[in-house]
């Protein structure tokens, strides 16, 4: 399929703007495929009020018809094939089995939306049916349920181009609860972000959507993510990228004259605590487990384990001998662009800078030309992580940093130190469970995630996962980025009193006509 490099509005494609950019292959430092210009004003204002057509102008679609919709994207993506595949590869320097199976979690995202919108319960019926005779004040009939919002504008993440991108979570779970998406495609994957916004407009043609259901905006400077943000049509924004980035549109999402949520996922060390029963019982495992997590996808996973803390003695100096080891045998690996590459390296000369912290080990040294970083493993003491708080920062890449405590009152020391996360991990036996009760008490308020015994990468999806945490791993602990809870970001509760039977949606009607759960004058029910 031809790349055409156009904004792709409403189904159509348009070349309004004058500023271009195109592809680089970060493996050969080599640019290539067509020119892709910035979206203009113009543009960015047409997906938008495309968007709110296909929201405001037709009754809404029917769930079933959403699901369907979901359901052909997943065939559409599949369909794509290798071109897919050798787009991204190219495009990411990402290998084509992570691709493949980045692909493989994408498809089966999207058929769990389809599922969840089809199954329909999510909408959360709640039904209070009236009560005239009610003294002294008669009980009205009050019925609730979650809406679509309207127009909703995702960024794509540089470091999933398939999953965290065009047809990725965030995307597929604004869809599913009923709105309408404009993309902004991450630069550094224009031609992988059009093929695959191509599949969905062909979803959208097929399952007879509204054109402004989708469309897909190029650009290479702030300026269009910026615009996009400000536009007052816009409802709600997803990201996944940087804190700077994330918080930089999020104070534009919270300064508009209407102020709208910002979802962004940003920056995490994703602390993982050993305590002394694990390491005596089972070191070397876990050193080679966190070697590995740490260096997969050359280290470019927001769940990456940059943070590791133990208790000083013998147990964890051999710890040390072996994660020092594997790091100085690992290779170096392709980054996804040469900012990110450039940003870690910054990011490393950053903590070595520190005095107190060390380079234990690291990989030989990456070329330039293939934008290559060599995992490195630092270490430090609990004091010098407790003084700086550039310590405590994510290091986008193949790093991890370990800080030795004296016992177990720096190990509560430097969690209650640590910003909010996405994951904390504790590596133990029952029996240090049961002795590290306030750690694992100041990490349930860290993170949103815990894990015991495992590594932070790879993250499931699923209805139980939750994927976001206290800033600034997220701007809002209350939601997921990841698994079925990810569509609550984009629905908001309306309620209806006193309606007649006919005017109300389906979910709330007497008759429940879609057989969902829901709490009907508090009881849990589905007929
Ligand atoms: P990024 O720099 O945050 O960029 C992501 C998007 O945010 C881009 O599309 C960019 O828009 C926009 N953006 C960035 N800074 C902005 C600003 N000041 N104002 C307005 N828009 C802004 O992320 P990235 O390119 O993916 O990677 C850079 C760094 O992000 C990495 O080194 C890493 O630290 C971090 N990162 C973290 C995660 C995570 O999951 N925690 C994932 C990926 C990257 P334009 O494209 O329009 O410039």
């Amino acid at each position: 399929m031809n790349i055409t490099a156009e904004q792709l509005i409403a189904g159509r494609g348009s070349r309004d703007g004058s500023r271009t950019f195109s592809a680089t292959n970060p493996a050969t430092a080599t640019p290539f495929g067509p020119q892709f210009r910035d979206a203009t004003a113009g543009e960015i204002d047409r997906a938008l009020e495309a968007a709110r057509a296909a929201f405001e102008e037709a009754p809404p679609s029917p769930p079933e018809q959403v699901a369907l919709f979901l359901d052909r994207i997943a065939a559409e993506v599949t369909d794509l094939g290798d071109q897919l595949i050798d787009l991204a590869v190219a495009e990411t320097g990402l290998g084509r089995d992570r691709l493949t199976a980045e692909r493989g979690r994408t498809v089966g995202q999207l058929r769990m939306f389809a599922e969840t919108t089809r199954e329909g319960s999510w909408v959360d019926a709640r039904i209070d049916t009236a009560d005239p005779t009610r003294q002294l004040i008669p009980k009205p009939d009050v019925r609730r349920m979650l809406v679509a919002i309207g127009p909703v504008v995702v960024f794509g993440a540089s470091n999933f181009p398939i999953a965290f991108s065009v047809a990725g979570g965030d995307t597929a779970s604004a869809l599913a609860a009923g709105n309408p998406v404009v993309f902004k495609a991450h630069p550094a994957h224009p031609n992988t972000s059009e093929l695959i916004a191509r599949a969905a407009l062909r979803a959208a043609e097929a399952e007879s959507m509204s054109p402004g259901i989708f469309s897909l905006l190029q650009g290479a400077g702030h300026e269009v993510g910026l615009e996009l943000v400000r536009h007052p049509l816009t409802e709600a924004v997803a990201f996944t990228g940087s804190l700077r980035g994330g918080r930089a549109l999020f104070d534009v999402a919270a300064s508009r004259p209407r102020p709208i949520p910002l979802y962004a996922e940003m920056g995490s060390v994703n602390p993982v605590f050993l305590l002394p029963g694990a390491l005596a019982s089972r070191g070397e495992t876990i050193a080679k487990g966190l070697v590995h997590s740490a260096t997969l996808g050359v280290g470019q996973f927001c769940t990456n384990p940059g943070v590791v803390v133990g208790t000083e003695g013998p147990q964890l100096d051999q710890f040390v001998r072996v994660v020092a080891d594997l790091v100085r045998q690992a290779a170096p690996g392709t980054m996804l662009y040469a900012g990110i590459c450039q940003s870690f390296g910054h990011s490393i000369e950053r903590l070595r800078s520190v005095p107190g912290i060390k380079v234990e080990s690291h990989a030989p040294a990456g070329s330039a030309q293939k934008t290559q970083a060599s995992p490195t493993f630092l270490s430090t003491d609990a004091t010098t992580f407790l003084a700086h708080p550039d310590a405590r920062e994510e290091c986008f890449g193949p790093s991890t940093m370990l800080v030795r405590c004296g016992g177990a009152a720096e190990l509560e020391a430097v969690a209650r130190a640590l910003d909010g996360q996405l994951t904390a991990t504790v590596h133990g036996t029952p029996e240090d469970l049961a002795a590290h009760q306030p750690l694992l008490r100041i990490l349930r308020r860290k993170a949103g995630r815990l894990l015991f015994n495992g590594f932070p990468t790879g993250v499931e999806v699923c209805s139980a996962m939750q994927h976001g945490g206290p800033y600034p791993a997220t701007t809002d602990a209350h939601f997921t980025s990841v698994g079925s809870a990810a569509i609550y970001r984009f629905a908001r509760p309306l309620c209806f009193q006193d309606f007649p039977q006919h005017s109300l949606p389906p979910e709330l009607q007497d008759g429940n006509p879609r057989k969902i759960w829901r709490m009907v004058d508090n009881q849990r029910r589905n007929d």
